[in-house]
C-alpha cells in the first residue's frame, strides 16, 4: 500500500429526525469519485445521538469509514459541540479534503471548524474538480489539489479556488449541483467509534424548543418545472405559468427578479441565491437567462425558452426556443397537451 492510499477525504453528515439530508448523500458520490481519482480513502463523520444506524446507509452511498461520535449532548446540532468534536477528529486523522453542504448547518460549521484548524473554506461551490496548480509567486508546483469552483463577483465570473499548503482543503457545496451515487445494498466498509468531545462550557446555548417548519414546494426534487421571469408582467399573470406547470404535473420556478418583483415568494427562485435545479425538463418564460439563473437551471435535461427578444442569453442554454409573447404561447402549448393527452387516452 503506497503512502497515498491512507489519504481520506471527508464529507460532514447532516442529518435531521434519522434522516441523512441528501446534499450529504450527493457529497458522499462526488467525494467517492474525487476518491478513486486520487487513489483516497473516503470517510463520513457522523456526529448525534443514537443515530448508528445512518452509518450503513452511508457505506452503501460510497463511504470506506464512518466516524462515528455519539453523545446525548450532540443529539440537537449545536456549533461548540459539534465543532469540538469534528476539529479533535480531523487534527488525529488529517484528512486531506473535507466538504459540508452550504446549508444552514454547514454554513455554520465549516467556517469554525476551518478557523480551528487554521486551514482555508471555499463557500457555496458549484464544482469540484482534481487538478494541478504553479503559484506564479512561489514558482511552485501542485498536484491533485481540490479546485473549489464558484461563481464570483456576483455572478460576472466563475473563479477557481484553491489552498495549496494548508490541510484539509475545505469547502461547503450548493444542495442539488452533484450526483447523489446510486445506492450499493451490503458495501462493505468499516464503522469507527469515536468518542464525543463536548465541554461544559461548549453547552452554553441550551435548546428551549424546536419547531420544523414544513416546505411548501421541493423544486430540487421535481422533474418539470415550468419558471416565470419578468416578462411575466404581474403577480396576477403568473397564473399562467402556474396552469402550464398544472397541466404538465410540474412545480412553479422563477427568477430573483421575478421574486424582487413582488409576483411570487423566494421559495420558489431558482438560480444562484435560489435553488439548483437538473429536472427532465425546465421551461423558462419571460426570463432572459442571466448568469445568476442559468448557475441554478444550466444543468436541466431539457430546457425550453419563450421569450418575445430572440437574442436574449436564455437561448444560449435552452435546448428549444420558442421567440413569441408568453401570453400567446403558453395558451398554446396548455391547450395543445391537453389536445394530445385526450388523444393519447382515446377520449
Ligand atoms: C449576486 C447576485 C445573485 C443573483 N442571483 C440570482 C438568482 O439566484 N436567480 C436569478 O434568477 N437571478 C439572480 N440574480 C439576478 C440576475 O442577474 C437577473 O437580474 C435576473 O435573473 C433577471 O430576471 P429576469 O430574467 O426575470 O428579468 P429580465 O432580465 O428583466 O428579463 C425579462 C425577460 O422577459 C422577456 N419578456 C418580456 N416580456 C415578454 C413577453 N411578453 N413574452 C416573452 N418574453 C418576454 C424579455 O425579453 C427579457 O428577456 C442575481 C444577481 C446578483 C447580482
Amino acid at each position: 500500500m503506497d503512502g497515498s492510499s491512507k489519504k481520506e477525504i471527508w464529507i460532514f453528515v447532516q442529518h435531521d429526525d434519522g434522516e441523512i439530508s441528501e446534499v450529504s448523500l450527493e457529497l458522499l458520490g462526488k467525494g467517492r469519485e474525487m476518491a478513486d481519482e486520487l487513489g483516497y480513502k473516503l470517510a463520513a463523520t457522523l456526529i448525534g445521538h443514537d443515530v448508528k444506524d445512518l452509518a450503513r446507509p452511508l457505506i452503501e452511498h460510497g463511504a470506506d469509514t464512518v466516524y462515528l461520535a455519539q453523545d446525548a449532548s450532540l443529539a440537537t446540532y449545536r456549533t461548540l459541540p459539534y465543532a469540538r468534536t469534528i476539529c479533535d477528529l480531523a487534527r488525529s486523522m488529517n484528512p486531506e479534503i473535507f466538504l459540508f453542504g452550504a446549508t444552514p448547518v454547514g454554513r455554520d460549521l465549516a467556517p469554525r471548524v476551518a478557523s480551528s484548524l487554521r486551514c482555508g473554506l471555499t463557500a457555496d461551490c458549484t464544482d469540484l474538480r482534481i487538478g494541478d496548480y504553479t503559484s506564479p509567486v512561489k514558482k511552485k508546483r501542485y498536484e491533485n489539489l481540490l479546485l473549489q469552483i464558484r461563481p464570483a463577483f456576483g455572478g460576472n465570473i466563475i473563479a477557481t479556488i484553491v489552498n495549496p499548503e494548508t490541510r484539509p482543503q475545505m469547502a461547503t457545496v450548493r444542495e442539488g449541483v452533484m450526483v447523489m451515487r446510486k445506492r450499493e445494498p451490503g458495501r462493505k466498509g468499516n464503522i469507527v467509534e469515536t468518542p464525543a468531545r463536548t465541554e461544559a462550557s461548549d453547552l452554553a446555548v441550551e435548546i428551549m424548543e424546536r419547531r420544523t417548519g414544513s416546505r411548501t414546494i421541493n423544486l430540487r426534487k421535481a422533474k418539470v418545472i415550468v419558471s416565470g421571469g419578468v416578462g411575466v408582467g404581474s403577480k396576477e399573470n403568473f397564473d399562467l405559468v402556474f396552469q402550464l406547470a398544472d397541466a404538465l404535473g410540474g412545480t412553479v420556478g422563477a427568477s430573483r427578479s421575478a421574486v424582487d418583483s413582488g409576483f411570487i415568494g423566494k421559495e420558489h427562485q431558482v438560480g444562484q441565491t435560489g435553488t439548483t435545479v437538473r429536472p427532465k425538463l425546465y421551461i423558462a418564460c419571460g426570463i432572459s437567462g442571466a448568469v445568476q439563473h442559468r448557475a441554478g437551471m444550466s444543468e436541466s435535461m431539457k430546457i425550453i425558452a419563450i421569450n418575445s427578444d430572440p437574442e436574449a442569453p436564455i437561448f444560449g442554454v435552452a435546448h428549444y426556443g420558442i421567440v413569441g409573447n408568453l401570453h400567446e404561447v403558453i395558451p398554446k402549448l396548455i391547450k395543445s397537451y391537453k389536445e394530445r393527452t385526450r388523444i393519447q387516452n382515446g377520449k
